[in-house]
């Protein structure tokens, strides 16, 4: 298809018709500069050795990123900070010790067909923040170590008191399985991966397949306070402490870390304690893919030995930021992250994010170089230390957030953004249509689709498939924080999560064989972030506000009805109001939008002026209050779930109510949401009286 007939096919939000045209230039000529064999490169020398935060391997990364970056052209600046965390496993090791003697296996074998396993700086399974200890006791099986998992349990009158808990990965946040365990007399846990969850059910097992092993094993923080980032420092940036600015830090004795030890291991060996349990079979749903009847308790004569020591201390950390300054909006940023710390290798998670990042700096920085800048600044962020608590990217938030909160119009994570062929993606609701419009104009490669028929499917909605952005990576700080809008993007498939073989072999053999994701995310991620920096007046879908905050206060007003009738709460009534008069601005903002654009006569101070009304749109949602899980967490729009940590909650100051079945606060809470929508309102009229000037 030419560019003329895809200019008149397409109409850009934000540009003008003279504006656009440039714009589709732009975008032609960056696809062409793609150098689709860049990021095979990068991946392959990020992933050589093992790199979690703090180690000497990790500062090689560091190193390379940055010099990646600032021979392409890019302005590269490196933040230190100090964090409190582990940065090392210790001890950890499990063994049964009644009735025989086994010590477990927590490291994954060596392979032939795999190189990268041999390396010797590989470490065996741990999770950081375990509470340290040596424990020998019974155990008792708790499925997901979810919150009603362990409720089943009580109501079943199995007391998981002194025991020890064997728990599967997933239905939560790992860190939520320790919570739960320890908040019910638990001394200890042990977390593996079930064949049913992650192995040979699935699939054929690595390296024969991309699915876990009876020794591949699951790594990861169990951290889970409430607050995100440094442990010591919440709200402030953990500064380096001989820097000149003081940082005033938490006593670690009063952060309420686990306390029990916790460590994961492969089925291999989690079936060597599973198969000698003797107690009564476990409820519906709780079997696993082992091949024998799973059973909620060990008994008396089972005794297995959990030994974990792991010391915390401070850990430089540091994230790379580099910019390429805008030629005419440069104090308007559109940042796009991924972190770069592994548990090992990290080639899917993160790296490949930050290898596709790194050809995307090459690409934009080669096009500065003949004179096409963007006109708002574009940051790409390298962030340190996700892996132990999304650390590195809320300490920069925190050390930035007055300018980001002016300046900032999107940050885009790509947190393990090259994984796998699967398309899939999170938004926030201004930057939703933009997502999909720039899947539209992207091939997907090896086939005659377009990425956004790809991702399409069959889902039969109006739109593809498009998630609410929920925990579990750098996007917190960001949006849950301050109240930037945000977007997570990838293509993903089976992968060796936060095993020692999530290396290079695996991706070459199984992510992505022909390493044409990199170059098609490259773009995709490319002609989005030009097109927000591009655009005379910032391309947010202001109206989609409306249209979502519908939805979710039609959702919340449901659940408060099955527990509460209307003598109880009478309904989220401020709340609703606000909706309507939203959406009556919102149809105003989108008509002088089209107009001003049609017109074609926007100045750049007015187009300053609107812009600022505009990034202060979703700061809405940020109420300094917070939630009553944690006041860290200030968007009343979206947050990580306070009880599993991954799920994104909407609302989530009338879902804590919900959660909670109590009726108390909701009066509260709809003035609260009325008050948020209100403002958003009053932004979105400021806005159209200054488009129709
Ligand atoms: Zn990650």
């Amino acid at each position: 298809m030419g560019i003329t007939l895809t200019s008149a096919a397409q109409t850009l939000p934000g540009f003008t018709t003279a504006a656009q045209h440039d714009e589709f230039e732009t975008e032609k000529k960056f696809k062409s500069l793609t150098d689709w064999s860049a990021f095979r490169k990068h991946l392959q020398t990020i992933t050589r050795e093992p790199h979690t935060a703090g180690s000497t391997a990790n500062e090689r990364v560091r190193d390379y990123m940055a010099s990646v970056m600032t021979q392409a052209g890019w302005k590269t600046d490196i933040y230190p900070y100090e964090l409190y965390m582990p940065k090392e496993p210790g001890t950890s090791q499990v063994a049964i010790v009644e009735p025989v003697r086994l010590p477990l296996n927590n490291q994954e074998y060596v392979l032939k067909e795999d190189p990268y396993s041999t390396n010797a700086n590989l470490w065996p399974g741990w999770n950081a923040w375990s509470g340290n200890g040596d424990v020998t006791a019974e155990v008792v099986y708790a499925n997901y170590g979810r919150k009603e998992d362990f409720e089943k349990l009580e109501a079943l009158g199995i007391s998981i008191k002194g025991k020890i808990a064997i728990v599967r990965y997933g239905g939560n946040f790992r860190g939520y399985k320790v919570k739960h365990a320890q908040a019910h007399g638990a001394a200890g846990v042990i977390i593996y991966t079930d064949p049913t969850d992650g192995g040979y059910v699935r699939g054929l097992t690595y390296p024969e397949g991309a699915y876990f092993n009876e020794s591949t094993i699951q790594r990861g923080s169990l951290l889970t306070l409430d607050y995100t980032g440094d442990a010591l420092t919440p709200f402030e940036p953990a500064l380096p402490r001989d820097s000149k600015t003081k940082v005033k830090r938490l006593d670690p004795a009063t952060v309420s870390f686990h306390t029990i030890p916790a460590t994961p291991l492969p089925y291999g060996a989690a079936k060597e304690i599973l198969q000698r349990m003797t107690g009564k079979p476990v409820p519906q749903g709780w079997q696993g893919g082992l091949p024998f009847t799973y059973r909620t308790e060990g008994g008396s004569s089972l005794k297995v030995r959990l030994a974990v020591e792991q010391k915390k201390d401070f850990v430089r950390s540091y994230d790379v930021i580099g910019t390429l300054t805008g030629s005419e909006y440069p104090d308007e940023w559109i940042i796009l992250g991924c972190h770069y710390d592994a548990w090992a290798f990290g080639a899917t998670d993160p790296n490949s994010g930050t290898a596709m990042l790194l050809s995307l700096a090459e690409t934009l920085g080669k096009m500065a170089g003949q004179g096409i800048r963007p006109k708002r600044s574009i940051k790409i962020a390298h962030w340190d230390a996700e892996e132990q608590g999304v650390i590195g990217s809320t300490e920069w938030v925190e050390q930035m957030k007055n300018e980001l909160g002016a300046k900032a119009v999107a940050y885009v994570n790509l947190d393990a953004g090259v994984s796998g062929r699967d398309f899939g993606a999170a938004s926030s609701p201004s930057l939703k249509q933009l997502l999909i419009d720039a899947t539209q104009t992207i091939d997907y490669p090896d086939s005659a689709k377009t990425l956004y028929q790809h991702w399409k499917g069959k889902s039969k909605g109006k739109e593809p498939n498009l998630g609410n952005l929920g925990g579990g990576s750098d996007h917190i700080g960001f949006y849950m924080h301050i109240g930037i809008p945000s977007v997570s993007a990838g293509t993903h498939g089976p992968t060796l999560y936060h095993s020692n073989y999530d290396d290079f072999n695996f991706y070459e053999k199984f992510a992505d064989p022909t390493f044409k994701m990199g170059g098609m995310m490259e773009q995709l991620i490319g002609i989005m972030a030009l097109r927000m920096a591009n655009a005379p007046l910032i391309p947010y879908d202001v109206k989609r506000y409306a249209t979502d905050l519908k939805t979710h206060l039609g959702n919340a007003g449901k659940n408060v009805r099955r527990f509460a009738d209307s003598t109880a709460f009478a309904g989220l009534k401020q709340s609703a109001e606000a909706v309507t008069a939203l959406e009556k601005a919102c149809t105003g903002f989108q008509t002088a939008y089209t107009q001003k654009l049609a017109k074609g006569d926007l100045t750049t101070p007015q187009a300053k002026a609107i812009n600022a009304q505009l990034i202060a749109l979703e700061k809405s949602f940020i109420d300094p209050k917070g939630m009553y899980y944690g006041n860290w967490y200030r968007s009343l729009y979206a947050s990580p779930d306070p009880f599993s940590g991954y799920a994104s909650w909407m609302l989530p100051g009338i879902q804590y109510e919900l959660d909670l079945k109590s009726t108390t606060r909701l009066p509260e809470w709809d003035t609260r949401y009325a008050q948020a929508i209100n403002k958003l309102t009053q932004t979105i009229q400021t806005t159209t009286t200054l488009l129709n000037k």
